[in-house]
């Protein structure tokens, strides 16, 4: 390892592997409901523990240490979000399934590509989700919009994106750069079969008239 830590990294994640053994164990569809429901609250505090510590971090610019908990962090997330989909699950709210296991998809993405260790393990998550897509949800079509982006603003500095040198997808002192689009021209919405967003994706699908949900195949009630 490169990076230079004020902190004993080995005791931050010590203390990480802890809380996710215990989450791991209650991330399993079988689990109590109300057992996954106190899980998510478990998390929470200590996803608050670790956004004070990054926060301490980032204002002492001590980037490698808050970079290092917004990974950790990011990962409590992701498991709390786990958790969240199999309840909704259970709960037959099923778009709101879709919808969390795609940002924890797209979230686990982000923290493998500035993981400052081996993420080995990272990427077998990554293949429990998408495994989970596979076997739980149906093959979906999604809609794909092509566009020219005309206004879009750095995270970090709020400058004009491109005008910095700050990188979308990148951590900066425990904080992560989005290019914040503010205005797009929109040229065409397309169907196809690997996306860039999972989310948007097609809802129904209209047989003899009848608007029918592709997730459950219920009939959409057309009464408004
Ligand atoms: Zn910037």
């Amino acid at each position: 390892m490169t990076k230079a830590y004020l902190i004993n990294p080995n005791e931050l994640i010590r203390d990480y592997n802890e809380v996710v053994d215990k989450a791991q164990k209650i991330a399993i569809y079988t689990i109590g409901i109300e057992l996954q429901k106190k899980e998510i609250e478990d998390l929470q505090l200590y996803i608050d523990k670790l956004s004070v510590q990054r926060e301490e971090f980032a204002t002492k610019n001590n980037g490698n240490e808050a970079n290092l908990i917004y990974c950790l962090e990011r990962l409590a997330m992701i498991i709390q979000s786990e958790i969240k989909m199999l309840i909704s699950l259970k709960e037959d709210e099923m778009s709101q399934a879709w919808d969390i296991l795609v940002d924890c998809q797209v979230h686990l993405g982000t923290v493998i590509r500035n993981y400052p260790f081996e993420s080995d393990h990272l990427e077998n998550y990554l293949q429990r989700l998408h495994n989970y897509e596979k076997t739980l949800f149906p093959k979906m079509i999604f809609n794909s919009y092509g566009g020219f982006v005309k206004e879009s603003h750095c995270s970090i500095c709020k400058s004009d994106y491109g005008d910095c040198d700050h990188i979308k997808g990148k951590l900066y002192n425990g904080k992560m750069c989005t290019r914040n689009i503010t205005e797009v021209e929109l040229e065409e919405v397309s169907m196809v079969e690997n996306p860039a967003n999972k989310h948007c994706r097609a809802l129904y699908i209209e047989e003899n008239g009848i608007k029918i949900d592709l997730l459950t195949k219920r009939e959409i009630s057309t009464k408004s």
